[in-house]
């Protein structure tokens, strides 16, 4: 049985101020949840957030990292650096850095394996565009975007995390039906099933707009392991409810 996952993803928001107030409402309802959370923070405030959530239930994570193990890449975040903050996940290849920072699929299958050597899990996002939807390939998209994770990686695909994030769908309010969403999850599942046995029970979150009012909904279907939760996030009433939504 898969634990079911809710990671937070702060994105470019935050101050020393407002994360302070923010996991101390999280951490003050949190409670005993169900399911694995982490929040994944903007690089500055890595050893901040290390600080507040020591000791609670609450993992760290980071937005993204270098490709490189170090040397002169001016402004990058190496893995190891990521490492001694206390990072246990790292998201790679969301669809802001694919599109703002032009990152190929196999850079972010590289970046994701640059994670795994440093003991962390890699939150791996694919998803395809409006476009790409409507004109029929998301299928192709999205397994085209694993592939070349799941090429580079072979038997240690089994342990990243896979995030579906519909590009349409992120911060649009939009967000995939659970039918939408569930297809493309067994789409993945499928194709991780032929890597290994043990790839299959990679967890696969669903992102895109997850609020309160649908979270149980999309956190309900047998491929769907959880979520990788943006703007809902930022709000602590919010996150604890998307929460408290996981089986
Ligand atoms: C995200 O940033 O990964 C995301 C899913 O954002 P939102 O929840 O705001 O759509």
């Amino acid at each position: 049985m898969r634990e079911q996952f809710v990671a937070g993803n702060w994105k470019m928001h935050g101050s020393l101020a407002a994360n302070a107030a923010l996991l101390s409402e999280v951490l003050a309802g949190i409670g005993n949840a169900r399911c694995e959370v982490a929040v994944c923070v903007p690089y500055p405030y890595l050893f901040q957030v290390q600080q507040l959530l020591q000791s609670s239930q609450i993992a760290l994570g980071a937005q993204d990292c270098c490709v490189h193990t170090s040397g002169a890449h001016t402004g990058d975040v190496a893995v190891s650096m990521l490492q001694e903050f206390g990072c246990r996940y790292v998201i790679v290849g969301h669809s802001e850095r694919r599109a703002d920072h032009h990152e190929s699929d196999v850079l972010v299958a590289a970046k994701a394996q640059r994670v795994l050597e440093a003991d962390m899990t890699p939150i791996v996002c694919v998803g395809e565009t409006l476009q790409e939807r409507e004109s029929g390939q998301t299928a192709a998209v999205v397994l085209r975007q694993l592939q070349a994770v799941t090429h580079l990686l072979g038997e240690q695909t089994a342990r990243i995390v896979l995030a579906y994030e519909p590009v349409w769908a992120i911060g649009t309010g939009r967000t995939a039906s659970a039918q939408q969403a569930q297809e493309v999850h067994a789409t993945l599942r499928e194709h991780l099933r032929a890597v290994s046995a043990a790839a299959a029970d990679v967890r696969i979150l669903y992102g895109g707009s997850v609020k309160p009012d649908n979270a149980q909904a999309l956190f309900a279907q047998p491929d769907i392991d959880g979520g990788l939760i943006g703007g809902a996030s930022l709000k602590a009433a919010d996150f604890l409810a998307i929460i408290a939504a996981a089986r």
